[in-house]
C-alpha cells in the first residue's frame, strides 16, 4: 500500500493534533542534541493514549512503516534520530504527559511516557517526596526516553539508575499487543523480569507508555562539600572513607581534575574556585538528610572532613556555607561540558570499569592517547562511585573541527573503546549505544552477547520496524543465508 493510504489512516486515527507533516514542525526533532544526526521522517505522529499508540504500531506493521519512537530528544546517542530514508514514522511521546497516583503513602507514581522529568521532581515536592534521579537534561529528558536509555545522573551511587526506579510497566510491542504490567509487585517470580527487557532498550523491542515508579522521602537538609586531593587513586580512597563513614547520607561523589576546573574558571566569569589552593584533582561531595536527622548534618559533615584530614585523605576541604555556595559548587560541575566545547572541537566517551580500577585505567588511557595523537587533551571527570566517568579528549588547537572530528576524532574514539573493552568495562555506561556506538558494539561486542542481543530482536520485533538501525548490531555477513 502507498504512503497515502498509511498517512490518510494515520490522519483518521489520530486527528489533526496527533500528526503532522509540516517540515517546520518536524525539523527540531530530526537533529539530535548535539548536532550530530540529523534524519528526515515520512511525518510525526503525536498520540495521546496508549490505546493510539497500540493503534498506530497496528497500523504501522499492517504497511510495513517503521517507528522511531521519541521523547525530549535530549538522548547522547542518536536514538531518536531517523535516518535519511524519510521512510519512517516519527513517533513523539510527548503529548502523553499526565501524572497519576502520585501516593504518598505507599511513596509511588503513575506517568504517562511524556512526563518531563523536572515536572515530576516538582510533582513529587509538592507532596513532600521526589524522584531521586537528575541530571543536566531533566528540563526536556521524559519518562519514557529515561526508561528506554535507562538514565543515570548523579545520585545513581545512592539510589541506582533508572533499572532501580522502575515498579510497573506498560508499554506497546511491535504487533500492537500492549503489556499491562503497571501493577509493582514486591514478589514475583513468574519467569523472566519482562520490564528490565525493555529498560534500556532504546525503543527497539517495544513503545513505553507508562510507569510505576518508586520516591523518596523528601530531603530536608543537604551538605556540599568540595576537597582537594593530589590523584584519582587518593580520590578513591575519599570515596570508601566517606561511603564508610557517611554510609546512607551519601548522596554525590563526583571527580574532576585542575584542568577541567581551570576550563570552566575561564569560561564562566562568575565563578570562584572554592579552594585556594592548588589540586591535581578536586572532588564534589553531598551529603543529604531527611527531617529526622537534618539537625546533625552540619556537625556529620564537619566531622567527616576533620576525619578525612586527620588520615590523610584530602590535602584541603571546604563545606558550601549557603544554599547559594552549594548551587556554585554544582555550576562547577555542570559546566565541565560547556566549558570544553568553547574551547573547541573534542570527542566524548561515556564508559565504566570496575571502580576499583578506574584510577590506574584513566592514567593509562590518557597518557596512551595523548602521546599516540601529539596536541591532544585527555579529561576524565564524573561518576567515580559508580566506576564511571566521561572521558573526553580535546582537539589540538587549530585543528578544523570537522575533519578532525571525522579522521582523528574517530580513531580516537575507537582506541578508547578497545582500550575500555580490554579492561573489562563498557563502551557506554549512561548514554546507551543508539547510532552513535552500534558500529563499535558490533565490533567489540562478546559475539555471545551479540547473538542473545540480536535473538530477542528478532523474537519481539521480527520485521524489525521498531527503531531500525539503532542498538542491536546486524548479524555478521557469514551468519545471512
Ligand atoms: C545536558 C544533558 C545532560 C545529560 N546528562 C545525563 C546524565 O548525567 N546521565 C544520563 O544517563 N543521561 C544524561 N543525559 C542524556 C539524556 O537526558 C537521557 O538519555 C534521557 O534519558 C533521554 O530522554 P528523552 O526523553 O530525551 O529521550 P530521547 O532522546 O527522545 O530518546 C532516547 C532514546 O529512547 C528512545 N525512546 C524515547 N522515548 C521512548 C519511549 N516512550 N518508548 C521507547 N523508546 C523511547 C528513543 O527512540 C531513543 O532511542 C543528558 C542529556 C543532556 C541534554
Amino acid at each position: 500500500m502507498s504512503d497515502s493510504a498509511f498517512l490518510d489512516a494515520a490522519a483518521e486515527l489520530l486527528g489533526p493534533r496527533g500528526l503532522t507533516r509540516d517540515p517546520a514542525l518536524m525539523a527540531p526533532w530530526l537533529t539530535d542534541w548535539r548536532g550530530r544526526f540529523s534524519g528526515s521522517a515520512l511525518a510525526m505522529a503525536s498520540p495521546a493514549s496508549t490505546e493510539e499508540v497500540a493503534e498506530l504500531v497496528k497500523l504501522c506493521a499492517r504497511h510495513g512503516v517503521a517507528i522511531v519512537p521519541q521523547g525530549g530528544n535530549s538522548g547522547m546517542s542518536g536514538g531518536a534520530t531517523p535516518d535519511t530514508s524519510g521512510t519512517a514514522l516519527l513517533l513523539s511521546l510527548r503529548r502523553m504527559n499526565h501524572i497519576h497516583d502520585l501516593d504518598r503513602a505507599t511513596r509511588q507514581v503513575v506517568c504517562e511516557a511524556g512526563v518531563v522529568l523536572q515536572t515530576l521532581h516538582e510533582a513529587a515536592e509538592a507532596k513532600g517526596l521526589r524522584f531521586p534521579l537528575t541530571l543536566g537534561g531533566k528540563g526536556s529528558a521524559t519518562i519514557g526516553g529515561l526508561i528506554a536509555t535507562n538514565a543515570g545522573g548523579t545520585q545513581v551511587l545512592r539510589h541506582g539508575s533508572m533499572r532501580a526506579q522502575v515498579l510497573g510497566l506498560e508499554a506497546v510491542l511491535a504487533d500492537g499487543s500492549v503489556v499491562r504490567a503497571l501493577t509493582p509487585l514486591k514478589k514475583d517470580n513468574r519467569g523472566f523480569d519482562l520490564k528490565q527487557l525493555l529498560i534500556g532498550s532504546e525503543g527497539t523491542l517495544g513503545i513505553v507508555t507508562a510507569a510505576t515508579l518508586r520516591l523518596s522521602p523528601a530531603v530536608a537538609a543537604r551538605a556540599v562539600l568540595w576537597a582537594g586531593v593530589p590523584s584519582l587513586e587518593a580520590a578513591r580512597a575519599l570515596l570508601l572513607f566517606c561511603q564508610d563513614a557517611a554510609g546512607d547520607a551519601l548522596e554525590g561523589f563526583e571527580v574532576l581534575p585542575h584542568a577541567a576546573l581551570e576550563a570552566v574558571l575561564a569560561y564562566l566569569p562568575s565563578a570562584r574556585a572554592p579552594l585556594s589552593s592548588a589540586h591535581g584533582w578536586h572532588v564534589l561531595i553531598e551529603l543529604v538528610a531527611d527531617r529526622a536527622t537534618a539537625e546533625t548534618l552540619s556537625a556529620r559533615a564537619e566531622g567527616l572532613l576533620g576525619q578525612a584530614l586527620e588520615h590523610g585523605l584530602l590535602e584541603d576541604a571546604t563545606i558550601a556555607a549557603s544554599e547559594g555556595q552549594a548551587e556554585a559548587f554544582w555550576t562547577i560541575r555542570d559546566s565541565i561540558a560547556p566549558a570544553e566545547r568553547a574551547r573547541g572541537p573534542a570527542v566524548q566517551h561515556d564508559i565504566s570499569v570496575a571502580v576499583d580500577r578506574m584510577p590506574a585505567f584513566v592514567g593509562e588511557a590518557v597518557s596512551a592517547v595523548e602521546a599516540r595523537w601529539p596536541g591532544t587533551q585527555a579529561v576524565a571527570f564524573g561518576h567515580l562511585g559508580d566506576g564511571n566517568v566521561h572521558f573526553h579528549v580535546i582537539a589540538p588547537a587549530g585543528v578544523d573541527g570537522l575533519s578532525w572530528q571525522t579522521g582523528d576524532g574517530k580513531a580516537i574514539s575507537g582506541f578508547v573503546h578497545e582500550m575500555v573493552t580490554q579492561w573489562q568495562g563498557s563502551i557506554s555506561a549512561e548514554h546507551g549505544i543508539g547510532q552513535l556506538k552500534r558500529d563499535d558494539l558490533a565490533r567489540l561486542g562478546d559475539p555471545v552477547v551479540l547473538a542473545m542481543l540480536r535473538a530477542v530482536k528478532d523474537a519481539l520485533d521480527p520485521a524489525g520496524l521498531l527503531n531500525p538501525g539503532k542498538l542491536v548490531p546486524l548479524a555478521p555477513a557469514s551468519d545471512n543465508p
